[in-house]
């Protein structure tokens, strides 16, 4: 699975008990992101000494060396929020232990959250987290196409109109399987679009395998060996010559249809994408403590989000 070959000996709950058990405290909950913020031991972010700091009040730390101070969650996700931390720890449970992923109607029951509100901006917080910074690159051979999210649900009668947004897929041939995949929104399908998508997500030398779109015409010019079947049968052929990238489109929009019961808006579409993509990767991992602890791993190494950044547009309440 993704990452698997960066993980020395990790310490991260196993079952929901154990879990349960080290998260019971805040005290708990800091301990696990000291470690996770400063494996190799707290270094001072003023004078860059690494030793044991004092410990003064609750989550900031005093550096022996120059006395500066630092706190255990400015900087990460969990800066200035108002819940316990083992609130979020549960959130962070919840989400990676199910399978397909949880609406956030279904975090707000769980946690007994006051507000949907409050719900709506963890998830989308936690989606943030859930890609990791400089991440691999797609190698050996890979499906390239586009695809279309969204738009009038059907048996709505166009009474929101909403436009359709384009995803392109990459999914790497594993055999006869996929391996890991990388989706993003572009704004059209231009080769400007779709080059600056397969730069930044698969290693040039790879083999890439397109249709015949001119979209794609720049590949080998790129630093890409180029594989292109010409798809003149219409959809039916395009599922026999891309099985992979076709299968994972269709995974996306019943996902989308399922966990999120539709009501996905284009700007928060991207977000969606981490989340499948975080799943899809990890679809075969049977630690889902492990999950977990990626999350709660990257939670800690990206800047926070206020709400503010998160809300423009309502929360979409459907179904
Ligand atoms: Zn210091």
């Amino acid at each position: 699975m993704e990452n698997a070959k960066a993980i020395p000996t990790i310490d991260y709950p196993r079952t929901f008990e154990e879990m349960d058990d080290w998260f019971r405290t805040e005290a708990g909950c800091r301990e696990y992101i000291r470690r996770l913020r400063w494996p190799d031991g707290f270094g001072c972010r003023h004078c860059g000494v690494i030793g044991e700091p004092w410990v003064m009040k609750r989550g900031v730390f005093r550096c022996r060396a120059c006395d500066g101070e630092s706190s255990l969650t400015a900087g990460t996700m969990f800066q200035d929020t108002r819940k316990p931390l083992r609130t979020w720890f549960l959130a962070m449970w919840f989400i990676t232990s199910q399978k397909n992923g949880v609406s956030a109607i279904g975090l707000q029951r769980v946690l007994g959250l006051g507000s949907y509100e409050t719900a709506w901006t963890w998830m989308h917080k936690l989606r943030r987290a859930m890609v990791r910074p400089g991440r691999d690159l797609l190698t050996g051979e890979v499906e390239i196409d586009e695809t279309y999210v969204g738009g009038p649900e059907e048996g709505k009668r166009g009474r929101e109109i909403e436009r359709k947004s384009i995803v392109v897929v990459a999914a790497e041939k594993n055999g006869r399987a996929i391996g890991r995949i990388r989706l993003k929104r572009v704004i059209d399908v231009s080769a400007e679009s779709l080059l600056a998508f397969i730069r930044e997500t698969v290693e040039p030398g790879s083999t890439t395998h397109t249709d015949g779109w001119r979209g794609y015409s720049g590949l080998p010019a790129a630093g890409y060996k180029h594989y292109v079947t010409n798809i003149s049968g219409g959809k039916e052929q395009a599922h026999e010559v891309m099985p992979r990238v076709h299968k994972v489109a269709a995974l996306l929009k019943r996902w989308l249809l399922g966990t999120l019961q539709g009501g996905v808006q284009q700007q928060h579409l991207d977000y969606y994408l981490d989340e499948f993509t975080f799943r899809f990767n990890r679809r075969r991992s049977k630690a889902r403590g492990l999950l977990f602890h990626r999350l709660a791993q990257q939670a800690v190494s990206v800047d926070p989000a206020p709400y503010s950044s998160i809300v423009y547009g309502k929360p979409v309440l459907r179904g």
